[in-house]
């Protein structure tokens, strides 16, 4: 099974795709986290991603595309994966199905979380200070851009999957094993 998780930062994309992991044993594919690594790890792409995520903006679509690439070509991929953060933008969500027809793969579902901004800047602030601000990206002035940037450059991929019959949307809102049941109901229909 390959799924699209889909949503704003703050969502709750990272929570729900743990519970899809552990129930139909997929890997978790989540570009933020590769780009995290990267940065981590002082990798040339790592340097050049940092300050592009510090700002709330996007990573260059080739680079993604790049990346997303390899892994899906790797072996552990085989049984299905579950993509977080990505496609983030239309010329990606583009990449993705090419990249996909030339492996002979296809999407069984794309997933959106859907929560309004103003839960958004709660969560996140939430997040920050458990965390004491471990991740630079997440305080408010950051956040709003990234909101800016999804929904200018993200939220239209949404009707591209519309479109072709694939898009569920369930409430963010709701407690996070209520969200969880929601998405096993719509994965196992
Ligand atoms: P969020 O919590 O905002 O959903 P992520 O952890 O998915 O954030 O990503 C953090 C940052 O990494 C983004 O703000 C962006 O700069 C960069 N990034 C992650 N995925 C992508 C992508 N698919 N395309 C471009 N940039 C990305």
């Amino acid at each position: 099974m390959n799924i699209i998780l889909f949503g704003p930062p703050g969502a709750g994309k990272g929570t729900q795709a743990e519970f899809i992991v552990n129930r139909f044993n997929v890997v978790q594919l989540s570009t933020g986290d590769m780009l995290r690594a990267a940065v981590a790890q002082g990798t040339e792409l790592g340097r050049k991603a940092k300050a592009v995520m510090d700002a709330g903006e996007l990573v260059d679509d080739a680079i993604i595309l790049g990346i997303i690439g390899d892994r899906i070509g790797e072996p552990d991929c085989a049984c299905g994966f579950i993509l977080d953060g990505f496609p983030r933008t239309l010329p990606q969500a583009e990449g993705l199905d090419r990249m996909l027809a030339e492996k002979g793969l296809g999407l069984d579902a794309v997933i959106e979380v859907r929560v309004p901004d103003s839960e958004l800047f709660a969560r996140i602030e939430k997040r920050a200070a458990e965390t004491g601000g471990a991740r630079a990206d997440d305080n408010a002035e950051t956040l709003k851009k990234r909101l800016e940037v999804y929904h200018s450059q993200t939220a239209p991929v949404l009707p591209y999957y519309q479109e072709k019959g694939m898009l569920k949307t369930v409430d963010g809102l709701q407690a996070i094993d209520a969200v969880t049941a929601e998405i096993m109901k719509l994965l196992e229909g």
